[in-house]
């Protein structure tokens, strides 16, 4: 039996393949693709042709993906045919030195697994332990995919205080930007977006952005959006979820004295960027990071989409059959719409 497959061979070089559907060994769980979801990273991966850490081509790539348990592999899995399931990209290994320490999204060994735009997808053993779950009959496909980028936002927002009266200015309105502003109106916070893309702000509008701060528009972006906080003194919390050096330092820069800037979004390897020390001293600034997720997050993540709590539709723009995963990867590359939902053949 053989199934189709997006197989990544190199830079930008795709193509739709037959492979055989695989077979699962020791606790392992073959998944039936429901849907997938297009990521930054996957765009990312597309473009450079490979992941360091992630993927090594050829080989079947996407990483957001739920669906039905088709087969169990042997050895006493949980796991049944035709549950609804949604599984991380990854694993903590539950033993190391930070992950005894309760730090498992800094695991020395974090298993990561790749094969969302096929029509099955093999969820290796670690995972199906610790980083696989049930979907509940009300969640669509699409919408359960997007546990795993939800699963870092909630572990980002897990390392800053909001409460009513925070002002939080986010830089950038992609996925992760506009899950962080989803997250802070739960939570009663006031929110000031900034983006380049006047779609992705209407969209941060439409889910509550108090003020929408459009960089291509304003001159210096840093004066406009502390202009929109108390007494121009600064928002109490700034966040970046765009990956750029340049943007990092805005965003410290749009900090209050006493406040804290969390730098999510991650920046190509070996870049840097400068901190200005008298304002860190004086000003008592928090600089934060925050990687990946945990498998508390992830589960919190999946509950936020089953509760309602976050507006899944709204984040998924466009649909695409599997076979135009590349038309899917271009979107994101353009800054067209927020994400795609790639759907594989029955
Ligand atoms: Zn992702
Ligand atoms: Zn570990």
């Amino acid at each position: 039996m053989d199934m189709l497959a997006a197989v990544l061979y190199g830079p930008r070089d795709v193509r739709m393949e037959r492979v055989p559907i695989p077979e699962p060994g020791r606790g392992e769980v073959l998944v039936r693709v429901g849907a997938a979801t297009t990521c930054g990273t996957d765009a990312k991966v597309y473009v450079r042709g490979e992941h360091p850490k992630m993927i090594t081509p050829p080989a079947i790539f996407g990483h957001e993906f739920s669906g039905t348990v088709d087969k169990v592999g042997p050895g006493g899995s949980k796991w049944k045919r035709g549950q609804r399931v949604v599984a991380a990209n990854s694993a903590p290994c539950g033993r190391c030195f930070f992950c005894r320490k309760e730090l498992p999204e800094l695991c020395e060994d974090l298993l990561f697994m790749n094969g969302a735009y096929a029509q099955y997808a093999l969820v290796p053993e670690r995972i199906a332990e610790t980083n696989l779950r049930e979907i509940p009959e009300s969640v669509p496909f699409e919408h359960a995919s997007l546990a795993e980028p939800l699963a870092c936002v909630v572990h980002g927002f897990e390392q800053i205080p909001v409460s009513a009266d925070t002002t939080v200015a986010v830089n950038g309105a992609g996925p992760i930007g506009l899950f962080f502003l989803q997250l802070l109106k739960a939570a009663k916070a006031r929110v000031i977006q900034s983006d380049s893309s006047p779609g992705r702000l209407d969209i941060a509008r439409l889910l509550g952005a108090d003020e929408v701060v459009n960089i291509c528009g304003v001159g210096d972006q840093v004066s406009a959006v502390r202009g929109l906080t108390d007494g121009g003194r600064g928002a109490d919390i700034a966040i970046e979820a765009v990956g750029i050096p340049e943007v990092w330092e805005k965003t410290v820069k749009m900090v209050r004295k006493g406040g804290l800037a969390l730098l999510f979004g991650g920046c190509p390897s070996g870049t840097t960027f400068r901190l200005d020390t008298a304002s860190l001293h004086y000003d008592e600034l928090t600089v934060k990071g925050a990687f990946h997720h945990t498998p508390r997050a992830f589960r919190r993540a999946l509950e936020m989409l089953s509760s309602g709590i976050v507006n899944a539709g709204a984040m998924i723009t466009a649909r695409f059959p599997l076979e135009k995963v590349a038309d899917a990867l271009q979107m994101i590359l353009d800054h067209r719409g927020v994400k795609s939902a790639v759907i594989p053949p029955e």
